[in-house]
């Protein structure tokens, strides 16, 4: 019996934001994998310059190529349509029928989660662990978890915030602005070389 740990997002580039958060939950939940898994078309929020599916996919790989147990996952790209995540929850069930499941996400997908397409569902098969964004959001958070509580486990991740996001980084590069430092180094020489967000 193991721990597996996936993360989903539109990752539009994957950021040091994201990496931070999936470091933190592979190392504290003790986790034996942690499954980066690209969107196709996000449910919960609008997706602007969406690069394309590939190109996402490449830029979460190269992220993850350098951290030991971190994987990624076309499931949602090759399903189309809309990624709910009740459906990327029960393929890891079915793929990992004897580990532990954990679900990741940051501090607003916590505070919407309600909202989810059969969220209730989700929080039958997993434990949700958060990272927080921002650094005054934990009061926010902490209900938001004991609410949720009544469906099933939320585990808060002791851990740092690193608050950026895709949106900026995008904004800085069309700006022709410094972002390399948000970045992992492979994902900035993607990027200029395939002269993304320009
Ligand atoms: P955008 O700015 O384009 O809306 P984003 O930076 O919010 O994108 P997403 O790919 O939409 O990134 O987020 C995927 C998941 O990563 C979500 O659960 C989100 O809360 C989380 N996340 C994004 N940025 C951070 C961050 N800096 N710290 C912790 N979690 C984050």
């Amino acid at each position: 019996m193991g721990r597996t740990g996936f993360f989903g997002g539109t990752f539009n580039p994957i950021h040091s934001g994201h990496i931070h958060l999936a470091e933190e939950a592979y190392s504290k939940l003790g986790l034996d994998r942690l499954i980066l898994v690209p969107a196709n078309i996000p449910p919960h929020k609008e997706a602007h310059d969406l690069c394309s599916n590939a190109d996402r996919l490449n830029m979460c790989r190269l992220a993850a190529e350098d951290h030991e147990g971190f994987e990624v996952s076309d499931f949602e790209l090759k399903q189309g349509g809309k990624s709910y995540s009740v459906y990327t929850t029960e393929h890891f069930a079915e793929m990992y029928p004897d580990d532990d499941l954990y679900m990741m996400v940051g501090s607003d997908m916590l505070l919407s989660f309600d909202k989810w397409y059969r969220f209730e569902d989700i929080l039958k098969k997993v434990t949700l662990a958060v990272v927080s964004r921002e650094y005054d959001d934990m009061d926010d958070l902490k209900k938001k978890a004991d609410e949720l509580s009544a469906f099933g486990s939320v585990k808060i991740i002791n851990a740092d915030p690193f608050p950026v996001s895709s949106t900026q980084i995008r904004d800085l590069i069309r700006r022709g602005q410094k972002y390399s430092c948000y970045l992992p180094e492979k994902v900035v020489q993607y990027i200029r070389l395939k002269k993304l967000y320009v």
